[in-house]
This record gives structure tokens, sequence and C-alpha cells, in this order.
């Protein structure tokens, strides 16, 4: 339960949710090279759940498999896709996935703790931290350093950060052969 439902102030995503507008679900995050027919194409069998070194493939909801960052990050390795028999990923040369890094209200730098968590476990050094006259210096994701590896999930010690699959409906695509991900430091 979030801090404000704790609280029993009413939150947006309540409000929202009181008023018949509540948002739709993420859609699940499948894995890295997921095909765009991941769903028809995966039999459910497992193999890459297996097969991936890091443990962050989880069975989700109709047995098919999900990423779960708060059990590590990716790191690029394609072991899944080659343990997969069937044509349910794309080739190495298209991007891995197009996701959103969120870092939401939780987040303890915009309560005013001083706190880079996320940024020094970043690999790719995506998440910069501005200095700010008298208040904590904030977050923000750089999009196109960032490769979606999601290991500044498990880092925040807020879980305030989230992994997400973008949402096809928003427009947003990467460039061809990219693996930047949209930022938002926002609701979350
Ligand atoms: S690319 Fe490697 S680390 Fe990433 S999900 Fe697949 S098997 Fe796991
Ligand atoms: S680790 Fe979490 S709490 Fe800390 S600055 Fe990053 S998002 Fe905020
Ligand atoms: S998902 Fe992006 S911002 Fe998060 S640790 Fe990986 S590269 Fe850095």
């Amino acid at each position: 339960m979030g801090r404000r439902a704790a609280e029993g102030m009413p939150d947006p995503a309540r409000r929202a949710f009181l008023r018949g507008r509540a948002r739709p679900e993420p859609a699940p995050l499948r894995p890295p090279w997921a095909a765009e027919d991941f769903e028809t194409a995966c039999t459910g069998c497992g193999d890459c759940l297996s097969a991936c070194p890091e443990a962050i493939l989880v069975r989700g909801a109709g047995g098919l498999p999900e990423v779960d960052f708060a059990r590590g990050e990716c790191s690029f390795c394609r072991a899944c896709v080659e343990a997969c028999s069937e044509p349910a990923f794309a080739p190495e040369a298209d991007p891995p996935w197009h996701l959103e890094v969120r870092i939401g209200e939780d987040c303890l730098a915009r309560r005013g703790v001083l706190c880079q968590s996320c940024g020094d476990s970043c690999p790719e050094a995506a998440i910069r931290f501005a200095p700010l006259l008298g208040a904590a210096p904030q977050p923000a994701v750089d999009a196109e350093a960032c490769s979606g590896c999601g290991a500044c999930v498990s880092a925040c010690p807020a879980e305030a950060v989230a992994v997400l699959a973008a949402d096809p409906a928003s427009g947003y695509r990467h460039p061809a052969g990219t693996k930047g991900v949209a930022a938002e430091v926002g609701d979350g």
C-alpha cells in the first residue's frame, strides 16, 4: 500500500479508479528480443526461464515468460533466445526491447533525502543527479545512454524505479538498432 493510501489520503490512481478511469495495467515485460507476435509464438515451455543465468525470467499470466527486474538485471547474453525452439524472438541486430524507465513519487531524493543508489548501480551512467541549491539532487534518466538492463530497479531502496514496456499507443519507438529507453521522472 502506498503512503498516501496508508495515510487515508486520496491519491491520483485511487481517485481515477473511483471515477471509473483507472489506468490500464502496463503491458507485461517480455524477454529481450521478443518478437512482435511473441504471445502467439511462445508455447510457455519455460526453456528460457531455466537458461537465464540471471534468473530474471518468471512465468507471468497465462504461463508466458516475463522479466522481473526485482530479481536482477539483464546482461543481454541472449541465452533465453538461444534456448527457444520457437520463432518467438527477433534477430540480434534488432533492438532488444522498447522500454521506459520511470522514477516514481516514492523516490527518496524527491522527498529531500540524499540518495543516488539507482545512479550508482547503472552500468551505463544513464541516471544523473544534477545539484540543486538547498535540495537533494534529483535523478534524471538519459534515454539515449540507457540500455534497459533494469539494474536500477533492485538497487532502489524505496522501490521507486520501474522499467516498463513502452506503450505502443504512445507512438514511442526507438530508432532501429539503438538500445535507448524513454525516460520519465514523474508520477511513475
Ligand atoms: S538476455 Fe540473458 S540475462 Fe537477459 S533475460 Fe535473456 S538469458 Fe536472461
Ligand atoms: S535509488 Fe530510488 S530513492 Fe534513491 S534516488 Fe534513485 S529512485 Fe530515488
Ligand atoms: S535500465 Fe537504464 S537507467 Fe536503469 S540501470 Fe540499466 S541502463 Fe541504467
